[in-house]
């Protein structure tokens, strides 16, 4: 079965082809710009040359056309004709209290991720637009939709809601959801499986740090606890998110500089985190090139970093009473060594014991860089959302029984 994977932002639209016979990846690609009339689609079939195509795509009806066209190319193209195309899987960020697992496309699910679009104003409508836009294009092809907060709705009342009354949840559903909840999953599922134990007898932290960052306590494969919130600004010190902080700091800074409410929620989603610790980046890689060169203002935003995912990872093992793995993952955690490297060594009373020839290794393999004997193992597992969509695309789609999910 072909299954293409959409993952829809305001003015950007990933997708990845997959053959799910094999679970290979025949092409993928992201159209950018979209509503401007210098748009790129880029697309890449796989062992294939790389097209770039710039053009004005009005919108992501104009930009789902482009990529289907752009399958069955007759030259850059992985397809004879978009009926090979089974099912398409997408991406939504949020899916409230109603969502509990991933769920076929219906005019109820519809219905719902609308309601839902209060909760995440910047993210979930650009996800309907996606859906929409297949259901012009690929007329009667199913469509899935795959949750980042699902995972975290096995999350028990006290870890997700917030001391505030109660009132509040009950009117407007305000409490902790999480996110990067099909990462979180899929990462763990891949280190139990590494670790040769069932997932339900595990007590794992999985670190997803890439531009966003979110841990979560995965206690016998269900998440227990996770650090985003109700949006995706609390928890762990991120690119340019400040993460956790004192609420009142909100009314304080409005006050003091005199600042609207969309302007400090700018600030604290937008010009905080790494990039206003440092004064250089949001990227970690700049951040520790420069504090290689000695530069102070990027040591201290490294060392908030590593230090406050630190504190999470240890009131993680804290709340699960004990501890199994640790997993690192995407952007920042597959890749930088010095981050894993600062924040595993403070981590010796847990029972960990860095490898320093495995950390320093690169591989695109899930692998261990804690020593043989660690009590607590570390894993480097790269994590692969958009497999994790097409898997549950496929078999919702195979069985489409399972449609009563809300
Ligand atoms: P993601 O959101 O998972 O795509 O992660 C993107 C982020 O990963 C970038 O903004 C970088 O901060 C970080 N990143 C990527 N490669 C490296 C690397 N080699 N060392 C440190 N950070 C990296």
């Amino acid at each position: 079965m072909i299954i293409l994977v959409m993952n829809a932002g305001s003015s950007s639209l990933k997708y990845q082809l997959y053959n799910m016979a094999d679970e290979s990846v025949l092409a993928q690609g992201r159209v950018e710009r979209i509503g401007m009339d210098d748009s790129i689609l880029t697309h890449e079939p796989s062992g294939g040359v790389e097209v770039n195509r710039v053009s004005e795509i009005l919108d992501h009806n104009e930009a789902v056309r482009k990529v289907t066209a752009m399958l069955t190319h007759r030259e850059h193209g992985v397809l004879k004709s978009m009926d090979e195309i089974k099912a398409v899987g997408h991406r939504v960020v949020h899916g409230g209290e109603s969502f509990k697992q991933s769920m076929l496309v219906t005019n109820e699910v519809k219905k719902e991720i609308r309601r839902l679009f209060d909760l995440a104003p910047l993210h979930n409508p650009p996800a309907m637009m996606g859906i929409t836009a297949v259901e012009l294009n690929l007329p009667n092809v199913p469509q899935v939709v795959v949750f980042d907060t699902a995972f975290h709705q096995t999350m028990p009342m006290e870890s997700f809601l917030y001391p505030i009354p109660m009132v509040l949840y009950r009117r407007h559903k305000i409490r902790r959801y999480g996110f990067h909840g099909t990462s979180h999953n899929y990462v763990s599922r891949l280190a139990a499986e590494k670790l040769g134990k069932p997932l339900s007898e595990l007590k794992i932290v999985t670190c997803h740090i890439g531009n966003g960052a979110s841990c979560a306590a995965i206690l016998n494969g269900k998440s227990f606890d996770t650090s985003m919130g109700l949006t995706p600004l609390e928890g762990l010190m991120m690119g340019t998110r400040s993460g956790d902080l004192d609420p009142a700091i909100v009314p304080f800074t409005m006050n003091k500089e005199e600042l609207t409410l969309n302007e400090v929620n700018s600030m604290l989603n937008k010009h905080s985190g790494l990039m206003a610790i440092s004064g250089i980046s949001s990227d970690m890689r700049e951040i520790v090139a420069a504090m290689e060169e000695g530069d102070k203002h990027a040591k201290l935003a490294f060392d908030m970093y590593t230090y406050r995912l630190r504190k999470y990872i240890g009131a993680y093992a804290a709340g699960m009473n004990g501890l199994d793995a640790v997993v690192f993952t995407a952007g920042v955690g597959e890749n930088s060594v010095a981050v894993r490297k600062a924040v595993c060594e403070q981590l010796t009373f847990l029972g960990i014991e860095l490898d320093d020839e495995r950390n320093a290794e690169r591989s695109k393999e899930a692998r261990y860089i804690t020593k043989d004997g660690s009590r607590v193992s570390v894993l480097v597992v790269p994590t692969n959302e958009e497999l994790l969509i097409a898997r549950d695309t496929y078999e919702i789609v195979n069985n489409r029984d399972g449609e009563d999910g809300m």
